[in-house]
């Protein structure tokens, strides 16, 4: 795999700012859920970063669970609406407060298709936290109740979002210039 620093046009979010903003998002969560019991759905894979460190500022007692959706046809970086479930949820969610955990939101298709799911299991309550939010990208609307950062419309990478399923462990979101970036060969 290419070495990051070849293709990273300039780093979108650094690891302060980062870590700063979720701390806020868990107080938002600790503040709105307080006196109530939480399940957290993560959306693999690239809200498992995020999750972790927004659960660890959580002190509403919570229990999580994984949920992974493919979204994207192989080597393409837009999402073409069709949604698919390759891992379900192994908890039921029947009367409980629901919060899915993504990493970002583009066209809104696939939080979109997961909240159409999840709310005919009759949760108590359902709503969506996301680290990223590509705005102008949206195709269909989506209520996102915690977000992070409202971001342009740019590839991005790192912080649990891949660039070919590689750097998801960088702790700062870079954008990646694709006409400087190869590809994966390996
Ligand atoms: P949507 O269905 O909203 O168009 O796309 C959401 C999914 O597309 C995200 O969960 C993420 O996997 C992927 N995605 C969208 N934009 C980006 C991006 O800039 N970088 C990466 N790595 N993934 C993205």
């Amino acid at each position: 795999m290419q070495e990051y620093r070849e293709f990273l046009a300039k780093t979108l979010i650094d690891e302060t700012a980062l870590q700063n903003r979720i701390r806020e998002l868990a107080e938002e969560i600790n503040h709105d859920y307080a006196g109530q019991d939480l399940m957290l759905i993560c959306i693999l894979r690239g809200g498992v970063v995020f999750m972790v460190d927004l659960m660890r500022h959580i002190r509403v007692p919570h229990v999580m669970d994984c949920m992974a959706i493919s979204s994207y046809g192989v080597g393409a970086r837009a999402s073409n609406g069709n949604v698919r479930v390759t891992y379900d949820l192994q908890n039921n969610i029947a009367g409980r407060n629901v919060l899915i955990v993504e990493d970002i939101v583009d066209s809104g298709h696939t939080i979109s298709h997961v909240l159409e799911m999840l709310s005919t299991r009759n949760p108590k309550s359902l709503k969506v936290c996301v680290l990223l939010d590509k705005k102008e990208r949206r195709e269909v609307p989506v209520p996102v109740a915690y977000c992070g950062f409202e971001i342009p419309n740019a590839y991005v990478f790192g912080y649990g979002l891949d660039i070919d399923e590689y750097y998801r462990n960088l702790p700062f979101i870079g954008i990646v210039d694709l006409e400087k970036y190869k590809g994966n060969t390996e």
